[in-house]
């Protein structure tokens, strides 16, 4: 558990248009937040960061806005960021644009005197929270009632919160990313029956199924909100992935519709997704990967050729300039931003920064040593994957 209580169970908030005050609380921004208005927040950036100088290392999710990524001292997927900031050991200030479990990961990762500020605190993630400790812990028990946890390996994806992570590492199993999900299952396949996948179903199943030769129906989907997971003995008995009921909301949104509708409106257009994706959109698609495989895919692709970009927009927008000379578009025919990220914005980048320059560490994320040491016990572990 973080000892930043006000966030612990909060739910993801979105702003705007009937947002309930009550359940922004302890999200508010002490001192003095910048209006979005104010024509010097770049400049204020800036001069905030020179003056901190090396003291300060800033981490930009590649989800995040472009007015908030320019100030990053390095882009990357979750991972990649928290062992970035590991590896600045010299930096006591990690500045995380990005969001809540990014910043828990990037604490457990770093040293004891490093402290990870997140500009705002409702920065959190919709599929990490549709894993809590309790239910979690539940699942285990219903396992358990089954007669199956002894043959259950636990996998989390990094989007997941340090509770989650933890209990992964006290019960033998790992964390693992979307560059490294085949591994992390041949891994615990190889150690035990079955997988208990958290918490996104899409990218568990579009693994097992399409590289791991299982079928659809070795995978049963856990539901935390029914009695028992929504699950008989006899099927648990039977399955050999376990997935929990949990999804992205951005990548959730694309459908087989969408890669359809592509393809009719741009001849030769490349579908590339990310395996958040449901198991359908995936399947109609030309190219399946992560963050990372998304920018290095673009960066390979030939001048002129098409592509049509399933994941979230500010980095579509970023791979779209980036290359003037191929044809990038958002898959989707919507708008779909990662609300949560995006509420990392220039005036609370300018206010944690300001901030620190004057001597006061705000928003500091910070997890408890138990909790640190098991789930650093699951990360070792799949660092530590053949
Ligand atoms: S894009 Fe999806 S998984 Fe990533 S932070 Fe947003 S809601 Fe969470």
């Amino acid at each position: 558990m973080t000892t930043t209580p006000e966030i612990d169970k909060l739910p993801l908030l979105l702003l705007g248009h009937e947002a309930d005050p009550g359940s922004e609380r302890g999200v508010s921004c002490p001192g003095d937040l910048p209006p979005a208005s104010d024509p010097d927040l770049v400049e204020r950036a800036r001069a905030a960061k020179a003056a901190l100088g090396d003291r300060l290392f800033v981490l930009g999710h590649h989800y995040q806005r472009d007015e908030v990524i320019q100030f990053a001292d390095v882009t990357g997927d979750s991972f990649k960021l928290a062992r970035e900031a590991a590896a600045r050991p010299d930096a006591p200030f990690i500045v995380f644009c990005g969001v809540h479990f990014m910043a828990e990961s990037a604490d457990i990762l770093t040293a004891d005197h490093q402290q990870v500020v997140l500009p705002d605190l409702a920065a959190g993630c919709s599929m990490a929270d549709m894993a809590t400790y309790d239910q979690v812990e539940e699942c285990w028990e219903v396992l358990e009632d089954a007669g199956v946890a002894d043959d259950v390996v636990p996998v989390t994806y990094m989007n997941s919160s340090a509770d989650i992570k933890a209990f992964v590492g006290r019960h033998g199993g790992t964390v693992c990313t979307s560059s490294n999900a085949k591994r992390a299952l041949d891994w615990a396949f190889a150690k035990g029956k079955k997988v208990l996948f958290m918490p996104d179903e899409h990218l568990g199943r579009n693994t097992a199924v399409l590289e791991m030769g299982f079928a659809l129906d070795d995978c049963v989907v856990y539901s935390p909100h029914r009695p028992e997971g929504g699950l008989s003995t006899a099927r648990l008995r039977d399955a050999k992935m376990i997935l929990w009921r949990g999804h992205c909301s951005v990548h959730g949104r694309f459908s087989k519709a969408s890669v359809d509708d592509v393809r009719a409106r741009v001849p030769g257009v490349n579908v590339l997704v990310h395996p958040e994706c449901k198991h359908e959109v995936v399947l109609a698609a030309d190219e399946i990967g992560s963050t990372e495989y998304i920018i290095k895919a673009l960066d390979a692709a030939p001048a002129g050729s098409s592509w049509a970009v399933g994941t979230e927009l500010n980095l579509v927008r970023r791979l779209s300039n980036a290359h003037p000379d191929k044809n990038v578009m958002f898959l989707d025919k919507t708008v779909c931003f990662c609300s949560t990220m995006n509420r990392i914005d220039l005036p609370h980048l300018v206010w944690s920064l300001e901030s620190l320059a004057e001597g006061r560490v705000v928003n500091r994320i910070q997890v408890d040593d138990e909790t640190a040491h098991y789930a650093k016990v699951a990360l070792d572990q799949m660092l530590a994957l053949p």
